[in-house]
């Protein structure tokens, strides 16, 4: 559930500095109308998106939405988890049919993701979002990206489940399911997050990016399937290059896994 692409980008537009996560976000939302400053003035859009949604798709259409459990925006006024689980609770009062927990916001870097970041800035800057940057932004960013990056690494390093705290509540508070999201890889990591009461369901991202048949693998605990490295290379390349592993050998895996099940099923 839940794998990285065009599908997605719709259901996460509340989370992460997205359209709908900047308006409940007070650091991006400085309105003053009825759109702006309290938790019920910034949810207003959520809200009526959700409620135009239902009324076109009825009431049988399951409709997610994925929200950040922190913004994750230290020295800025984020979002606080408790104000998002009021978010989440009056949504579920508006009829929505599952939440998907995530983290961090396009400006709280590295907190949307945790991993390895060894070249990230380059990447990014060379070959991502980052190569439509002033001059000046890329020279700074190129100066301080060996220190930025070690230090990433270093408060964000892989984490199977690492949105769990903030899932836990959700599921708590709320009588739909929540999904949590955040370097689910393993059956063991899975199961545990599920069965421990922390959330509901698990979704991927990277992970499935690595190994488009990761559940399945998961649950028949296929021992050759490729497995994601948590490098974030095709995070840096983000709005540069079409979204795809960018390890040679884990792409090597992935494709040679494709073929034999293709071949397997065409028999
Ligand atoms: S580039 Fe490949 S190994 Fe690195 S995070 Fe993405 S999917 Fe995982």
């Amino acid at each position: 559930m839940g794998g990285e692409g065009l599908a997605e980008r719709a259901d996460r537009a509340a989370a992460h500095g997205y359209l709908l996560g900047q308006f409940l976000t007070p650091h991006t939302n400085r309105r003053t109308d009825a759109y702006g400053g309290s938790l019920d003035h910034r949810a207003r859009l959520l809200v009526e998106v959700l409620r135009g949604l239902r009324a076109r798709l009825g009431d049988d259409y399951p409709i997610l939405v994925k929200m950040n459990g922190t913004d994750d925006l230290p020295l800025r006024r984020g979002a606080t988890t408790e104000e998002l689980l009021r978010v989440a609770v009056r949504l579920q009062d508006e009829g929505i049919d599952a939440v998907e927990i995530s983290r961090g916001h396009y400006e709280s870097w590295p907190g949307m993701i945790q991993g390895r970041y060894r070249g990230f800035f380059r990447t990014s800057l060379d070959s991502g979002a980052g190569q439509h940057s002033s001059a000046l932004r890329k020279a700074v960013g190129r100066a301080v990206a060996p220190v930025v990056e070690r230090a990433a690494e270093r408060l964000r390093p892989p984490l199977e489940g690492f949105n769990l705290p903030q899932a836990e509540l959700f599921t708590r508070a709320l009588d739909v399911p929540v999904i949590c999201v955040g370097g689910f890889h393993t059956r063991a990591g899975m199961e545990a997050a599920v069965d421990g009461g922390k959330a509901d369901a698990v979704s991927a991202a990277r992970a499935m990016i690595a190994d488009p048949y990761l559940y399945r693998n998961v649950l028949e605990e296929a021992a050759d399937r490729p497995v994601c490295g948590y490098c974030n290379g095709c995070i840096a390349r983000f709005g540069g290059l079409p979204v795809d592993c960018c390890s040679d050998e884990i792409r090597h895996d992935r494709d040679a896994m494709i073929a034999r099940h293709r071949a397997r099923t065409a028999d």
